[in-house]
């Protein structure tokens, strides 16, 4: 299927679509400025973005669901134009949780539903409000999770009207086995959200994920902000690859750009993070020239 600027989006299983592109919006909470994610995120659907990543746990959807209102509010778009996607946190995972959580990220988007929301992990931590649960020693207190029925519950959140598609993120086979293969599955994940670059291509997992017709969400598409509270700064930078360089001064294109088209062509769908006007600007370039097109 060919894709233009104004209609990239890919179909979902469920009969909704998700644009290939979106504007990744975590930002670490401690360095970024406030209003930052704000400005951005208008930027983004001024230059044509239609699909917002982001989550309770980012500290910034406020500014997301802002950004979007106000967006809407001035006539740039319609609701019906934006695709959201929160994530359920870690803390949310026991089914009387999960509602409240969707509904802590509607109200503080201001929106009545979202478009995707999807289990951010398939583990769990100790359930509360509070994000990262620590014991004594500082050590992570994780929790024994029933993905089943965490995931009845966001088939209940479903068939509420809060949430138009329901999927879940660095699952690998078996755990989307255990949804799949779940007695009574009422809604299949429509999508897996999973880090995916040319250093990380995932070619095991996007097979079974199309046998599935479940779409592959590449995370970190640059080769991640290089955060050293999670990343190992001993990897080499993706961007800085001698062989990306190279295409990319071949095609006159930026070594990012190549970077995203490799997933694009692939039928995975890219959310790359970036709150500079000119890089949100040249990331979206990717669907716009030469025309995309996406194997089915
Ligand atoms: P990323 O998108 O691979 O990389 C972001 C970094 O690249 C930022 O430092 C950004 O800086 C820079 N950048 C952006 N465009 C660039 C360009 N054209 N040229 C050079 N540098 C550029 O990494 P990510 O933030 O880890 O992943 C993207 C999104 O995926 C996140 O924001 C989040 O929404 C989602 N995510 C989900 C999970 C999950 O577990 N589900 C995990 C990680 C991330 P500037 O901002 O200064 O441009």
């Amino acid at each position: 299927m060919d894709l233009t600027v104004e209609n990239h989006s890919i179909p979902l299983s469920d009969g909704n679509s998700i644009p290939l592109i979106g504007l990744g919006t975590y930002g670490d909470p401690r360095t970024t400025r406030k209003g930052l994610t704000y400005e951005s995120v208008k930027v983004a659907i001024e230059k044509g973005y239609r699909h917002l990543d982001g989550a309770l746990v980012y500290f910034n959807e406020h500014e997301v669901g802002q950004a979007i209102r106000d967006t809407i509010a001035d006539g740039t778009v319609k609701r019906d134009d934006i695709f959201y996607c929160g994530k359920l946190w870690n803390t949310f995972h026991p089914p009387e949780l999960v509602r409240p959580a969707l509904e802590k990220t509607l109200k503080t988007l201001k929106l009545d539903y979202v478009d995707l929301y999807i289990i951010e992990m398939p583990t769990a931590f100790k359930p509360g409000d509070t994000f990262y649960p620590k014991d004594e020693n500082g050590k992570l207190i994780y929790h024994e999770t029933d993905l089943c029925a965490t995931w009845e519950a966001l088939e209940a959140c479903k068939e509420a009207g809060l949430v138009k598609s329901l999927g879940v993120s660095n699952f690998n086979r078996r755990q989307l086995e255990l949804i799949l293969n779940k007695p009574g599955l009422k809604h299949k994940p429509v999508s897996n959200q999973v880090e995916c670059h040319p250093y990380f291509t995932q070619p095991k997992l996007l097979d079974y994920c199309k046998q599935k017709d479940i779409v592959i969400v590449g995370y970190s598409p640059l080769g991640t902000s290089r955060d050293a509270s999670w990343v190992n700064l001993k990897c080499p930078p993706l961007l800085e690859d001698e062989l990306l360089v190279s295409i990319a001064k071949k095609y006159n294109k930026t070594t990012a750009q190549v970077a995203l088209r490799f997933n694009v062509q692939r039928g995975v769908v890219v959310i790359p993070k970036s709150f500079d006007p000119s890089r949100i600007a040249e990331n979206f370039q990717v669907v716009r020239s030469p025309r995309v097109s996406v194997p089915r």
